[in-house]
């Protein structure tokens, strides 16, 4: 349900709501808007009916329920765009487009800071990189793990670039939130219930993949699950699905960019590193994926491709992501953004 205040109405009236639904067993989450708050109420589906009797409280203006599976993921519950902010300057889903940009998997020191101030240069606002890797084998390598997150640390620290970094299970939040300034939940988790129940009480922003076989509305129900249990920092990213194309590593759906857009607040990226597969794909799907309204990207670059432990087909040159750059102005100023 959502209950909504009336304008104007006092800070004493928005939590004399909040202790009643409270009351009712239900956990609130207030929803600041520009007009009005309104506190979506979540929890046992059975007996929500009960919530109604909260029209009659000083200040709340209707009780309306939530039509869709996703509550607070959903536009009912706010009309506008999410703006997540990421080590405390970086802001996803305003009118700024954001690229995060950086190696798929942390190899040394040296490779990520060669790779963080070619990016930084280029226009990226956050850099990426994998210290705990999702490998479909065993024997691939696997990531530098905590050694990986400090070498993340250290080119945040020569470049001022917030770091996103990929954490594979909950035992390991407490860790990479330490040394990460945003969390990615890779697209092989994004249905693991209990690191995204972990995730909702983390005090990082969360950057969640889009799994190769997950349709929108279970995607957005796994965002559901963060934002439920207390992180209302998520932001979503479209990394290619599974279909008998045999092409690309993926299909990129760009079409979940405008489908998403309209379903929930959250801001949407887009990967099309992963989403293609190989590094000539890469340009005309991030131009593609701008056009269709997506709030930043995500890129893989590399020194050295061709001696890159993971990911190198897919990784572009810092040569060619300076290109990228430089290529997407035309297209964020034709959708009303700035680079
Ligand atoms: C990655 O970002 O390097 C990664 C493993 O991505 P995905 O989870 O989308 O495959
Ligand atoms: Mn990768």
């Amino acid at each position: 349900m959502i209950i909504v205040m009336r304008a104007g109405a006092s800070e004493e009236e928005i939590s004399g709501a909040i202790r009643s639904i409270e009351e009712m067993g239900y956990r609130p989450h207030p929803i600041r808007g520009v007009e009005r708050t309104v506190i979506g109420a979540v929890g046992d589906e059975r007996g929500k009916a009960r919530l109604q009797a909260l029209e009659t409280l000083p200040g709340v203006e209707s009780v309306v329920p939530i039509l869709k599976p996703f509550k607070l993921a959903s536009r009912e519950v706010r009309r506008e765009k999410s703006e997540i902010v990421v080590g405390g300057k970086v802001k996803i889903g305003g009118e700024k487009l954001v690229v995060a940009a950086g190696p798929c998997s942390v190899e040394s020191q040296e490779q990520v800071l060669e790779v963080a101030h070619a990016a930084k240069e280029a226009g990226a606002q956050l850099l990426r990189g994998g210290a705990f890797k999702p490998r479909t084998s065993p024997y691939a390598f696997q990531g530098l793990e905590e050694k990986g997150l400090k070498f993340l640390a250290k080119a945040r620290e020569e470049t001022g670039l917030p770091v996103v970094t990929e954490v594979m299970e909950s035992s390991q939040v407490d860790m990479v939130a330490e040394y990460a300034d945003m969390l990615q939940v890779g697209a092989r988790n994004v249905q693991n219930f209990s690191l995204l129940k972990r995730l909702g009480v983390a005090k990082k922003p969360v950057f969640l993949k889009r799994g190769m076989m997950t349709n929108l509305q279970e995607f957005l129900m796994s965002a559901e699950y963060v934002l439920t249990h207390g992180n209302p920092d998520v932001v979503l990213c479209e990394r290619g699905i599974r279909t008998f194309e045999t092409a690309t590593r993926n299909t990129l759906d760009l079409s979940a960019v405008p489908v998403l857009n309209e379903m929930t607040h959250l801001p949407v990226m887009v990967d099309p590193s992963h989403g293609t597969g190989h590094f000539q794909y890469v340009i005309p799907m991030a131009l593609a994926a701008v056009a269709a309204g997506a709030d930043g990207l995500m890129i893989e670059v590399h020194p050295h491709p061709e001696a890159a432990l993971s990911d190198g087909a897919q990784s572009l040159k810092p040569s060619r992501f300076a290109l990228l750059m430089e290529r997407l102005k035309p297209f964020a100023a034709a959708s009303g953004r700035t680079l």
